[in-house]
């Protein structure tokens, strides 16, 4: 294990904090109405750093999915400690969110205490008129079973084999599953019955940037899918928008992708975090990218996201297989192998360097 990475959020937090004290930066705290397994507070920091009245803006997110947050926290410090302030142009300034769900950080969860995936969570609740997903209420039975052995807890069943049978077929379950759902608040990617704390901390963040703000960059980090160790640029817009190419520009030499493409391994979804900017009243033009770190098979991700899923929701979080549960999460979403370790923190901070020069390259 790196020691830019950590086990623990507290950890992370302690390292993300000590770096961009050493870098001066403006540092805000959010705390979280629930605390972690120890007992510990949880927070959302954002660390300002560059210039007060910016034109332009580089925010870079991690913990979005809860245990996925390592590899981003590990990424923003990283970045602090090798490069501070330099090549922030003087009217740039970048954005750190760190732990945005930091009850999953910290719990080694993908969801928040309401078992709510975040990034299933921006859609209008008020309106009444949420999204439907009727590919889940037919899987809902086979994605989340009601019991799990020992013996099995690392197989899949074979309702599940089936649907990896053909890429069609692994097509069709992805979109079906990974859109987000917000009928069964005890099955996996839930959106929500409400906005929740993270939602309401990342609007409100939105809402507060300086008035100067003409054009923002979004990265939000996660992992999970794809190629262990690769990275893949998902881009939330179609391809033939102007949204799309920019971001394929900005990020040249990676594999770039709009959501829902046959050519990605991420699927379409509904309530992304994308909506806090890009919803907002504010006349900012964005450029949102998520990143997406591979891991491990899909298969066994899901299958951790099935135990974790089975562990709080049908077992009140107690059972003896709960260790064993814990390190299937850390496998699928923050590995602690040092190859791949190396190679994210490399490519995590290349990236995080390639938006800020295609940010003071922009002509506002
Ligand atoms: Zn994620």
């Amino acid at each position: 294990m790196r020691p830019e990475f950590s086990r623990t959020y507290d950890d992370a937090r302690r390292k993300f904090l000590e770096a961009a004290m050493l870098c001066r930066s403006e540092i805000l705290t959010n705390r979280y109405p629930q605390t972690g397994p120890n007992g510990e507070d949880l927070y959302t920091d954002v660390v300002r750093i560059g210039s007060s009245r910016p034109d332009r803006i580089l925010i870079v997110i991690s913990g979005t999915h809860g245990v996925e947050g390592f590899c981003g926290s590990a990424c923003q410090t990283e970045y602090l400690k090798s490069e501070c302030a330099a090549r922030i142009g003087e009217q740039t300034a970048i954005y750190l969110v760190h732990g945005l769900n930091p009850y999953g950080f910290s719990w080694l969860r993908r969801v928040t205490h309401e078992n709510v995936d975040l990034n299933r969570n921006f859609v209008e609740f008020e309106n009444r008129s949420l999204p439907q997903n009727s590919g889940y209420a037919t899987l809902f039975g086979v994605l989340n079973p009601l019991t799990r052995e020992p013996e099995t807890l690392d197989e899949p069943d074979p309702n599940i084999k089936a649907w990896f049978a053909s890429p069609e077929k692994i097509a069709a379950f992805k979109a079906a599953v990974g859109k987000g759902q917000y009928d069964y608040p005890h099955g996996i990617i839930f959106g929500g019955t409400s906005a929740t704390w993270c939602n309401r901390v990342l609007r409100d963040f939105v809402a507060a940037l300086p008035r100067t703000v003409k054009h923002g960059a979004v990265l939000d980090f996660h992992t999970g899918l794809g190629e262990r160790g690769g990275l893949e640029i998902f881009c939330e817009d179609k391809p033939d928008s102007t949204e799309f190419r920019r971001c394929a520009e900005w990020y040249a030499g990676h594999t770039v992708t709009s959501l829902g493409d046959a050519a990605s391994v991420g699927y379409e979804i509904t309530g992304s975090i994308f909506q806090a900017f890009t919803r907002s009243q504010r006349s900012i033009q964005w450029t949102c990218a998520d990143l997406e770190f591979g891991t491990e098979n899909l298969v066994k991700v899901l299958l951790a996201l099935q135990a974790d899923n089975w562990l709080h929701c049908f077992s009140q979080g107690v059972s003896p297989l709960a260790p064993r549960i814990q390190e299937m999460m850390r496998a699928s979403f923050s590995p602690e192998a040092n190859e791949w370790q190396a190679i994210v923190l490399q490519t995590g901070t290349s990236i995080i360097r390639q938006a800020l020069t295609a940010l003071n390259d922009l002509r506002l």
